[in-house]
């Protein structure tokens, strides 16, 4: 059973020491990862609220491990994020990613589809990032105006003059941003309007409600008038339900991204999804 915590003492809990070993057994298995080629890109398709047509894809990563099978992201890059781990993982999975958005390019040369990227605070501020970037895109001839990075709201509570400099790198070269999770972070309202940001996520957790609870729709209608009035453009996550669709319609939300259309895949279904949405 658990001991109640003396203020100032580390008391021994049998549960957290578990936790313990099970993190650093991760974090041991995750140096590794990498170059035993088990991390995995999955591809979620960002839709058009319009006229349902397939935009883009977010790129979210998995970890193909030997012994543990696919594991979730949530499982491992919070742990990645506390190494330096996450830079290298991260400048893998937009590599990865923006080499199958060529591939695809090819494949469908009348589509014009953009890719999402999740990116870290410590990739972020990686003094290397730009350089890894453009190294990227001339390796895999992708280009630039067609890489979205997503960061979450509570990144912006760094320090501004160094965010403004690196976003102002990013929008030299045309990549565009988007607020992840938004309503969920700290609220960096007054700060938002200062950052080149086009789209903002809103998080799962209004939109699961948004047909039943009047406060989530009420909260959702809010936060798309605001992207509006800012010039952005909204991206509703984890839509699963037609109900859901038909509450952001009027709102004149831009694009949806969910179960209802697709989980993230792999690249054969991904490849499927393009010919067939
Ligand atoms: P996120 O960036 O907010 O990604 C959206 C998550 O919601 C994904 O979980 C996706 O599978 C899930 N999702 C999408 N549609 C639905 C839906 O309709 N219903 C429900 N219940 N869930 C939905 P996933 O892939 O497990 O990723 C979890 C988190 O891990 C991501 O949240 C992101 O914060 C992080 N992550 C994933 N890939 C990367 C990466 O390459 N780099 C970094 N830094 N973080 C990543
Ligand atoms: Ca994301
Ligand atoms: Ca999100
Ligand atoms: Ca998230």
């Amino acid at each position: 059973s658990r001991q109640k915590r003396t203020p100032g003492y580390e008391v021994f809990q049998p549960l957290m020491h578990s936790k313990t070993i099970e993190r650093l057994n991760i974090e041991r298995d995750l140096i590794h990862a990498l170059r035993n080629e088990e991390l995995r890109v999955y591809y979620q398709p960002i839709i058009t609220l319009k006229n349902l047509q397939i935009v883009g894809f977010e790129a979210l990563v998995r970890w193909q491990h030997p012994t543990r099978g696919l594991v979730s992201p949530c499982q491992f890059i919070p742990i990645a994020e506390r190494t330096e781990l996450i830079v290298d993982i991260g400048e893998w999975v937009m590599k990865t990613a923006c080499q199958q958005m060529k591939n695809w390019s090819l494949q469908f040369p009348d589509r014009s589809l953009k890719i999402s990227v999740n990116i870290s605070l410590k990739q972020l501020k990686d003094p290397d990032l730009m350089a890894k970037i453009d190294r990227i895109l001339v390796g895999t001839g992708w280009d630039s105006h067609k890489l979205q990075l997503e960061i979450t709201e509570s990144m912006l509570m760094d320090d501004v003059d160094d965010l403004l400099k690196i976003f102002a790198q990013l929008a030299t070269r045309k990549i565009q941003l988007s607020i992840d999770d938004f309503g969920t972070g700290y609220s960096s309202l007054s700060y938002l309007h200062q950052f080149p940001v086009k789209y903002l996520k809103v998080d799962r957790s209004f939109i699961k409600n948004i047909y039943t609870h009047s406060e989530s729709k009420k909260i959702t209608e809010l936060i798309v008038m605001l992207a509006h009035n800012l010039d952005m453009e909204v991206i509703a996550e984890g839509v699963e339900t037609t109900q859901q669709i038909e509450c952001l319609r009027p709102f004149n939300c831009e694009y949806v991204q969910g179960y209802l259309f697709s989980a993230p895949v792999p690249v054969e279904a991904a490849t499927k999804l393009i010919s067939e949405i």
